[in-house]
């Protein structure tokens, strides 16, 4: 199967394609799946991008976490056991700068062993200095690979630099980020074209940065006030992206985010995943307040960059992998 191309790996039958997702996926990964938490530090955005909650034209309190209700959230994140920290931000040079981000990094390092960032796209020598400050991975998605249909998605800021954004990743492997994500966001336009672009785009990233670690998004959009309608993207186009992703890249790692049901990870996990988020909160902050059962904080009359699907706390979720025969792993990485 491994000599097939891509176009013809997506014409095989569902079936096939789990079948053969599952065994390469334990081959190399065996049976196990990081967790991790993101942690929004801000949602100040200088961009307007027509299918986010946090686009500059919407009209909401805007907020940023400070060095003291950083500690306390992180604080509180780590005492539910997490040890791999997602750090995110809008992206706003003037609100969330380098500065900030360098202050927040020293904080939640006390913390975590393992830090990734998703903020604005950065210079070469501000991800060195990030990777020096303790940030091994950089999560960046291009969203889409269609030059036309990103245009008119992005309507004002930076963002609208579609090479600027695609270089970004290369920018992080030369600064020595260890780790980096990319990914498209499903339900802007046509799946198919995006994610074998997708593909193209990290075949020539690996071929450059060998020594860099290179994982898989593929988050599917969910629509937010204001914004645009998603095109559909179902269950069985997600697990056939999932499936052609790990066979033709059979040691890249694959995140699944709690945007997707619980129902939902739970069947498609083993297919190809390594990497899951857990009990997150997707407004600034949300985690001093404790929640019942550590269950993921409410985003009720808040503004979330989208609405999470699977709100289980980090107990449960670890306790569903362990009654399925796998180990959830909290960190495979410490800082020397
Ligand atoms: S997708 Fe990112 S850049 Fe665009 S509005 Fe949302 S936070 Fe800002």
């Amino acid at each position: 199967m491994s000599k097939l191309c891509t176009a013809e790996l997506f014409e095989l039958d569902l079936e096939t394609l789990a079948r053969e997702a599952q065994r390469i996926t334990r081959q190399h990964f065996g049976r196990t799946i990081s967790l991790y938490a993101p942690l929004y530090l801000a949602n100040y955005c200088e961009n307007q991008c027509t299918y986010c909650g946090f686009s500059a034209n919407l009209r909401f309190k805007r907020e940023k976490l400070g060095p003291e209700q950083i500690e306390t959230e992180c604080a509180a994140l780590a005492a539910t056991g997490i040890q791999s920290l997602l750090l995110l931000t809008g992206e706003s040079r003037r609100h969330t700068p380098v500065s900030y981000l360098l202050e927040a990094v020293g904080i939640a390092k006390k913390y975590f062993p393992s830090l990734s960032i998703e903020v604005q796209p950065l210079e070469t020598e501000d991800y060195r200095a990030l990777a020096q400050a303790g940030v091994d991975g950089l999560a960046v998605y291009q969203e889409t690979y269609d030059k036309e249909l990103y245009a008119r998605l992005h309507l004002a800021g930076k963002k609208r630099d579609y090479q600027y954004r695609l270089a970004t990743p290369a920018r992080a492997a030369q600064a020595g980020i260890r780790n980096i994500a990319l990914g498209v966001l499903l339900g802007l336009g046509a799946w198919r074209p995006d994610v074998e672009a997708l593909f193209g785009h990290l075949s020539a990233l690996e071929k450059e940065y060998p020594g860099v670690d290179f994982s898989l998004s593929f988050p599917r959009m969910l629509q937010v006030e204001g914004g645009i309608l998603p095109t559909l993207v179902s269950d069985a186009d997600l697990v056939r992206i999932l499936c052609v992703a790990r066979i033709l890249f059979p040691r890249v790692g694959i995140n699944l985010s709690t945007r997707e049901s619980a129902r939902f990870r739970d069947h498609v996990f083993s297919l190809g995943v390594t990497r899951m988020s857990a009990a997150s909160s997707t407004i600034v902050g949300g985690y001093a307040e404790p929640t019942p059962g550590g269950k993921a904080p409410s985003t009720e009359g808040k503004n979330p960059q989208f609405s999470i699907s699977d709100g289980r706390s980090l107990a449960e979720i670890k306790t569903m992998l362990i009654s399925k025969q796998y180990d959830p792993v909290l960190t495979d990485w410490r800082r020397i």
